[in-house]
């Protein structure tokens, strides 16, 4: 059986949205990004995105309780009852308690975290050619770094917090987009 609750864990520009993207089309369940529905509170001005944008450009994270009220709405649509992919969720310790209670309401229980591992060099290399190609505000080097110093220190603990649950697998994510993708379903079995 594939797993069909799942979070995919990393640091910025490890492939995440892009595995992501393409999984959630092919098991037909949505991909719940909070970065992508950030940028379009902030495209669209609406309160949330007034809040945000200020932490998105200088590359920290937008407060827990602004980002969880995000997360749980989407959860409950009603195309997140067959399955989902969160995407850039949870980030803290606070978010991922969050998550835990959020799931235990729908009466749900997260299958797979996919940790995915890329070297800083790599990322950085990465991330300078998606600023190019995409136009993110985010992602000039200052921000880039300070994105990696954010992810160190506040989201990579998390892969404990999901090991200890026993749905930790991690995985290599240098490669191609296939090579990735081959490794994620069948760490999804
Ligand atoms: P991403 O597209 O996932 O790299 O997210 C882009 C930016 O949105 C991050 O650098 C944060 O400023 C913000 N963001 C996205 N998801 C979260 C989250 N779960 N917690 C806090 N901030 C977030």
């Amino acid at each position: 059986m594939t797993a069909r609750r799942m979070l995919l864990l990393g640091p910025p520009g490890a492939g995440k949205g892009t595995q992501a993207e393409r999984l959630g089309k092919s098991l037909g369940i949505p991909q719940i990004s909070t970065g992508d529905m950030l940028r379009a509170a902030v495209q669209a001005g609406t309160p949330i995105g007034r809040q945000a944008q200020a932490f998105m450009d200088r590359g920290e994270l937008v407060p827990d309780a602004v980002v969880i009220g995000v997360a749980e709405e989407r959860l409950s649509q009603p195309d997140a009852r067959r399955g989902f992919i969160l995407d850039g969720f949870p980030r803290t310790a606070a978010q991922a308690s969050a998550l835990d209670a959020m799931l235990e309401k729908l009466g749900v229980s997260l299958e797979r975290c996919i940790a995915i591992h890329v070297d800083a060099d790599q990322l950085v290399q990465r991330l300078l050619k998606r600023a190019a190609i995409e136009g993110r505000t985010d992602d000039n080097e200052e921000t880039i770094r300070n994105r990696m110093r954010v992810y160190r220190e506040q989201t990579q603990p998390l892969v404990d917090h999901y090991r200890a649950r026993g749905v930790l697998r991690e995985l290599d994510g240098v490669g191609t987009v296939d090579e990735v993708a081959a490794r994620i379903e069948a760490a999804l079995a």
